[in-house]
């Protein structure tokens, strides 16, 4: 079908739609309801994508803060990034304040504690979360020599 007839097609399309949707209506009195939920669930993926995007600018406005990096091996893409608890409190906290944004935010309302946090990529954090060390500062200590 060539371009021009789209707008043609489109318009018929749309009318025949509108009669269709007349007709339901007629034979369905809750269609309100049903195209307030309908409005809702595209309402709601937009929400989501919002606050997805709110999510990442806060992560990106904590990270910022504390660094930027992964203060064990310098990762600096945000993506691999996460906030530790230094002292392992991590968890406690994780519980009481869920993850992810929700710790983010409660850095920000509490005005970036300094005490405690530090970044760490995710391999950084899993490795010491396993096996309570990271490779990267054992083969930091061979390369000098002082592992012993
Ligand atoms: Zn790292
Ligand atoms: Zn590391």
């Amino acid at each position: 079908m060539p371009d021009r007839d789209w707008p043609k097609y489109y318009q018929e399309h749309k009318e025949a739609r509108l009669e269709t949707q007349r007709k339901w209506r007629g034979n369905h009195p809750d269609l309100k309801k049903a195209q307030n939920d309908e409005y809702k669930k595209e309402h709601r993926k937009e929400l989501l994508a919002y606050y997805r995007l709110r999510a990442r600018e806060k992560k990106r406005v904590v990270m910022i803060h504390y660094g930027g990096k992964c203060v064990c091996c310098g990762e600096a893409r945000i993506e691999f990034l996460s906030v530790d608890h230094v002292n392992g409190g991590g968890e406690k906290q994780k519980r009481e304040l869920g993850i992810g944004s929700d710790m983010y935010s409660w850095l920000i309302r509490n005005n970036f504690p300094e005490e405690g946090y530090r970044v760490l990529c995710f391999n950084c954090n899993m490795a010491r979360g396993f096996y309570g060390y990271c490779p990267h500062d054992i083969s930091l200590h061979d390369a000098k020599g002082t592992l012993s």
